[in-house]
């Protein structure tokens, strides 16, 4: 298995990295964002992503870094200009992931009109936990996903809240992209983000243990 494989499906490499920006309402209170018509999108690459016990590395250029805990769809098949009624059936699986975002390089951009990749997509900022499967009694849109820093509750949200369902976001970008087996999509953050610094646990969980990840957090 090589660093791209998949652990639960090693025969999956990782593809792109689809993220949607803005999904949460409450999310987007607190960070003075307004709410859009269309899913904001954005990518990371691949080689962001880390999995369960991996080091997530502050990098230089920023000081403030912040954990976005996020529901992570594993698509299955190739998916092109799908509708919503059948974008669901594109998921193999789902985790729960943090989108790092180093918030400063973000406002920077942010205030210059400028796109987010630079503070986005730096090596390890894509932690995703165990893929579950996905079965027919999971509801998708009701899942209760949290984040804890040294034990400490620091978001606390639910799937129903999103803006745009899995099923919205899935037929939206197969208008624009071909989706691929392989290909991972961060479905956005709710409230409660906040900063994360060397030393510390980071430990978040999707549903009743459907998914989970720890990752330690290095300068
Ligand atoms: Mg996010």
């Amino acid at each position: 298995m090589n660093q791209l494989s998949i652990p639960e499906f090693p025969d999956l490499q990782i593809g792109t990295l689809f993220c949607i920006g803005r999904n949460y309402a409450r999310h987007i209170e607190e960070m003075k964002s307004e709410r859009t018509d269309e899913p904001v999108v954005f990518l990371k690459p691949r080689s962001s992503v880390i999995f369960n016990n991996g080091k997530v590395l502050l990098p230089e250029k920023t000081n403030d870094v912040h954990h976005e805990v996020e529901l992570v769809l594993l698509i299955g098949k190739h998916t092109h200009k799908v509708s919503p009624d059948v974008a669901l059936d594109s998921v193999k699986a789902v985790a729960v992931g943090l989108d790092l975002t180093a918030r400063d390089i973000q406002a920077r951009a942010k205030q210059k009109g400028l796109p987010w990749t630079l503070s986005k997509g730096f090596h390890t900022f894509a932690p995703v936990g165990n893929f579950a499967e996905l079965r027919d009694n999971f509801d998708i849109q009701n899942l209760d996903l949290w984040v804890k820093v040294n034990g400490e509750t620091r978001q606390h949200g639910n799937t129903s809240m999103m803006l745009f369902t899995s099923a919205e976001i899935i037929s939206f970008l197969s208008q624009h992209f071909i989706l691929n087996p392989g290909d991972i999509i961060f479905t956005g953050t709710p409230e409660g983000v906040s900063r994360v610094k060397a030393g510390d646990t980071i430990e978040a969980g999707l549903g009743d243990h459907i998914s989970s990840l720890k990752v330690y957090v290095q300068s």
